[in-house]
């Protein structure tokens, strides 16, 4: 029998539909194009490549499992970018295309062999001879150097790790801590260093792992009875990264394992690199002996990256996805999320997400919607016309039906709902309550506090619309 393309994406999609809701089948998987099959390798054609990249990132198993059972475990997935360009005129990608294909629609091909994105680490323990087995490095290729953007706030960090992938286990920041808060880059400074290293010693053992799996792995070799083995297997390494080391806390036979094998390291001159979301002095419960280690080297802190560098990560971001963005919206992101760069990073790909799936423009108004989202728990108080806003978009009406004087029953519970999550998460009296939500007495507002608390324990429907809501405004 022959297949064609479009017949083998038929089948994958086939079973695709029944692995996923109808929205996201929708969104993701109904704009594929199939466009040729050869051999064992499918191509598939998709509008972008923040697209593509959305679908490696979220669907990547379910693509690859769907292909393998149409075309066997040698299957392959090409994907062909078409790319029409909505934002402006700017295609970033036309220094890979031919000439002739540059205007308004590109296209671009990426062979992406599917394979298992983070292949878990080989069991060091089962293969004899372990010498001669290659280790796997474990780290990410995207995050290098090069999208590591330099600012103020991560000079010293950056170069230091710059110094130490020029000379691993050769300066004295040796191990190098890499500390600062959540979002900060620590994970991508301390895999890019681990990139360079690879780059320029291709001979050197380099091994990224969190500090979480490293816990596991040991917990798993006391109780396989090859505590030795897993020592030794780290102290084969050259270049070792321990990334998020204060979960180490409050671990002792992790920490007592690690010091040794830290010890062995540093003697024989090979590197340690270490990322913290604590400054070495505030690490609790880590034993004293292990903290010094982590002073013999470098601390280096990295800070809140400032607005110049907010705003240079941002369009860095967007030049890589394809994706014109007003300068003024750009400086309203910087603006307002200024304490985590993946929350800024989140912000983009949702505010490209709404606006290429419901064709919208990126405006200032959807930005700030979608700020909303990242910074509500921390800046914002919930406020009353917050609440009757969320209760209104998620019931489908607008906030004067919500307030109005109907006795429609669906428009009462919606405002009643308004009422009681007012007084949930504000401090506002009853009748402040009453007097915002649709100019109502306080009594009413008790009223409306007394009956949601029964219908959520009477009314199953009910209940769902309760924690909804308390979902959104806890987010
Ligand atoms: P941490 O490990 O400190 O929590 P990550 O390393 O995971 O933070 O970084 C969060 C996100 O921010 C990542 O997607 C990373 O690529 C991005 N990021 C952090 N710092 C920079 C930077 N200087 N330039 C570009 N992207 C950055
Ligand atoms: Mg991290």
């Amino acid at each position: 029998m022959s297949e064609t393309a479009q017949s083998v994406w038929n089948s994958c999609l086939l079973f695709i539909k029944d692995n996923i809701t109808p929205q996201a089948y929708k969104t993701w998987f109904e704009p594929i194009q199939p466009v040729k099959l050869t051999d064992k390798a499918l191509s598939i054609q998709v509008p972008s490549k923040f697209f593509y990249e959305w679908l490696e990132e979220h669907y990547v198993k379910l693509l690859k499992v769907s292909l393998q059972r149409v075309l066997g475990e040698h299957a392959k997935l090409v994907y062909v970018i078409k790319m029409e360009n909505t934002y402006g005129n700017k295609v970033p990608f036309t220094e890979k295309i031919p000439s002739s294909q540059r205007g308004n629609v590109a296209s671009q091909e990426v062979d992406v062999p599917i394979q298992n994105k983070s292949p878990e680490l080989k069991n060091p323990f089962v293969i004899p001879g372990i010498r001669n087995v290659k280790i796997e490095s474990q780290l990410n290729p995207n995050y290098n150097f090069d999208n590591f953007l330099e600012g103020d706030s991560n000079r010293l960090a950056r170069s230091a790790g710059m110094a130490v992938a020029n000379k691993p286990g050769g300066t004295s920041f040796n191990p190098l801590l890499i500390f600062g808060a959540v979002g900060l880059g620590k994970t991508h400074l301390a895999h890019a260093i681990g990139i360079e290293i690879k780059d320029k010693y291709p001979e050197k053992t380099v091994l990224y792992i969190s500090a979480e799996k490293f816990t596991q792995q040991y917990i798993e070799s006391v109780k396989k009875n090859n505590r030795n083995d897993f020592i030794h297997f780290y102290q084969l390494i050259d270049v070792l990264i321990v990334d998020d080391i204060q979960l180490l806390s409050g671990k002792a036979g992790t920490q007592d394992v690690f010091f040794h094998i830290f010890n062995h390291l540093h003697q024989n001159g090979k590197q340690v690199i270490l990322t913290s979301d604590k400054a070495p002095v505030d690490m609790q419960d880590i034993e004293h002996r292990l903290l010094s280690r982590f002073k013999w080297g470098l601390s280096a802190e990295l800070q809140h990256p400032d607005f110049e560098t907010r705003v240079s990560i941002i369009k860095n971001k967007l030049y890589r996805d394809g994706v014109d963005m007003p300068e003024d919206i750009i400086e309203f992101l910087a603006n307002n999320i200024k304490t985590n760069i993946r929350e800024l990073e989140g912000a983009i790909i949702s505010l490209i997400a709404h606006s290429s799936f419901n064709k919208k423009d990126i405006t200032l108004d959807l930005a700030k919607k979608i700020v909303d989202n990242y910074v509500r728990n921390t800046k914002r108080e919930v406020s009353i016309d917050y609440i009757q806003k969320v209760v209104s978009d998620y019931f489908q009406m607008d906030v004067e039906t919500l307030q109005s004087k109907t006795r429609k029953r669906h428009i009462v519970q919606a405002r009643q709902l308004a009422m009681f999550f007012a007084k949930k998460y504000t401090k506002a009296s009853l009748a402040s309550i009453g007097s915002q939500i649709g100019k109502r007495d306080h009594a009413t507002v008790l009223h409306a506090c007394k009956t949601v608390d029964n219908l959520a324990s009477t009314d199953k429907q009910f209940y769902k619309f309760v924690e909804d809501l308390r979902k959104k405004f806890e987010m």
